[in-house]
């Protein structure tokens, strides 16, 4: 991966804000070309640069159209974000994502087997109400990825330690 802030990206991969705010599945390749400016601007950049393709991995360096020689996906320039930005956004949700389909296998179990201990219905509905919120956190990731480093690594923090506590006097209390 490059350290660069621009990279290339194919027109199915392509990451901007307003993409991640829709939840919408990857863009379709665009329907009109790229701009002659971008072109220009794309093809001079990898004058000089040994780029893999992010759809094929061949060597970009040199090209003469704004589109890859061996995959012929078209190609352009997007400005994005550092990836470790999401990595974050990742650690945060984690848990919850755990949680949530650690409930839905409980429910199974409460289902099939009525008269469940107590301490199973509670993490029951722990997961389904951690589940939705990450859920909202995803939804509302923007303003999450807007935050300080410090902010989001705090965030993540608290809602691991919220998890690992839940689970622990869980756990604990059935011994
Ligand atoms: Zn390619």
């Amino acid at each position: 991966m490059t350290s660069e802030s621009a990279r290339l990206s194919t027109a199915a991969e392509l990451v901007s804000p307003r993409s991640l705010a829709d939840s919408a599945p990857p863009a379709a390749p665009p329907t009109h070309a790229l701009a002659p400016d971008e072109a220009h601007f794309l093809i001079g950049w990898l004058r000089e640069r040994d780029v893999e393709c992010p759809g094929c991995g061949y060597n970009l360096r040199n090209l003469t159209q704004p589109s890859c020689p061996e995959c012929r996906e078209p190609l352009r320039l997007v400005v994005s974000l550092e990836p470790t930005r999401f990595l974050t956004l990742v650690a945060a949700v984690a848990p919850s994502i755990f949680a949530g389909l650690f409930a839905g296998v409980l429910l199974f179990m409460i289902v099939i087997h009525p008269g469940a201990p107590w301490q199973i219905v509670t993490a029951t509905v722990f997961g389904v109400i951690s589940g939705l919120a990450t859920l909202a956190l995803l939804a509302g990731r923007q303003r999450y990825l807007k935050m300080s480093r410090a902010a989001q690594i705090g965030w993540a923090t608290t809602i691991w330690f919220v998890h690992l506590f839940i689970y622990g006097v869980l756990i604990a209390s059935t011994a």
